[in-house]
């Protein structure tokens, strides 16, 4: 097959820890050895896409890097004969965009084990709305259920609520009939949560005076916690008794002081949520329900907000620094 040019962002290293993101003209010759190639359509930033740009190395160890942990299209060929040219695909995760050329870029090559099929009732731009993003929040609200989560348990905490997982969490736990209780360090945002269907919006300092308490009034049923750090124990102290936190994130930080009080006093479950290794197939369950009984409609729109790869850098550096709201679509066309 002749040799194609196509863009791409590229992260280099130009002086000791500082990092440059540029979009450059590639060749298919300098896409990985993988089966699978795809004809980008749509990708999406994500908080990892964020580190990755950034360089920090515990996601990517080695520079000159294309980060995009997500990207949806067309398959122009598979060497592994399990997908036709023209097949619409989406992938996310594994090692994609991290130390595998990700989906920053106009095309993209992957191995067969990584690929989904885009599931029928969503377009290639919306399966890029939802993203790692829109996977994790179906992952985390499919713990809550399985824990036996219903409405009528009282609210839900979700926390980082403007962000990609925070807000799409908000809006899946919305349509399921849930009163979510938004927590954000933008309440300037309160209207785009309440339009998402927040029952209330909270200030994320609400939660700071129950950092110096080893266990606090139960306020929440249960909670979605995308933060991490202190945060996610200041949550864990304040659930209902029998409720549970799915914990998917880091935003604010990896490590927190904990104690067993709410565990062995409260009943209280912690349930952590993967999306990156999860096998392949339940991936795919999980995106039929997105697109099925879980799909979020118009929300979605009210969520994304699209921009070209030339300015991945400049919203990559919004997410960097927690600023980032709902979901930056990049569209390649
Ligand atoms: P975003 O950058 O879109 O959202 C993160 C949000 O967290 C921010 O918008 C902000 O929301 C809040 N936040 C940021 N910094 C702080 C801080 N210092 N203290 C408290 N809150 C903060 O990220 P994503 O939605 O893409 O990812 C969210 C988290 O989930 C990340 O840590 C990411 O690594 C993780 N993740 C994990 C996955 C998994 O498989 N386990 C998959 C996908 C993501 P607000 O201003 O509203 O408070």
């Amino acid at each position: 097959m002749s040799e194609q040019t196509f863009r791409a962002m590229l992260v280099e290293e130009v002086a000791a820890g500082k990092y440059d993101q540029t979009i450059v003209a590639r060749t298919t010759a300098d896409l990985p050895a993988n089966p699978v190639q795809v004809v980008v359509s749509h990708s999406s930033l994500n908080y990892k896409d964020a580190l990755s740009a950034f360089g920090n190395r515990a996601v990517t160890r080695e520079y000159p890097h294309t980060p995009g942990i997500d990207a949806a299209g067309s398959v122009i060929h598979d060497n592994s004969g399990t997908f036709r040219p023209g097949d619409k695909v989406l992938v996310t995760g594994y090692d994609f965009g991290m130390n595998t050329a990700g989906g920053l870029a106009e095309r993209i090559a992957v191995p067969a084990e990584w690929v989904t099929p885009l599931p029928a009732g969503l377009t290639l731009r919306e399966s890029m709305i939802l993203g790692t993003a829109g996977l994790t929040a179906g992952l985390c609200v499919e713990k809550l259920l399985e824990a036996g989560a219903t409405p009528e348990d009282g609210e839900v905490l979700v926390t980082g609520a403007t962000g990609g997982v925070g807000s799409i969490t908000v809006a899946l736990l919305a349509k399921l009939g849930f009163r979510v209780a938004a927590v954000t360090g933008k309440l300037e945002s309160a209207d785009f949560l309440t339009a998402l269907g927040a029952w209330k919006v909270l200030d994320r300092e609400t939660l700071a005076p129950f950092a110096s308490k080893a266990i606090a009034k139960p306020l929440w049923a249960w909670a979605v916690d995308t933060v991490g750090g202190e945060t996610l124990f200041n949550v864990i102290k304040c659930l209902k008794y029998g409720g549970g936190v799915a914990a998917c994130g880091m935003a604010s930080g990896a490590q927190f002081q904990a104690n067993v009080f709410p565990f062995i006093l409260r009943g209280i479950s912690l349930l952590g949520v993967d999306s990156v290794e999860l096998p392949l197939a339940k991936k795919a369950e999980v995106w039929e329900k997105l697109a099925g009984d879980w799909y979020i409609g118009e929300q979605l729109q009210r969520i994304a907000e699209d921009i070209s790869l030339e300015q991945a850098p400049e919203f990559l550096a919004r997410l960097h620094r927690g600023h980032g709201i709902g979901r930056y679509v990049v569209d390649m066309n």
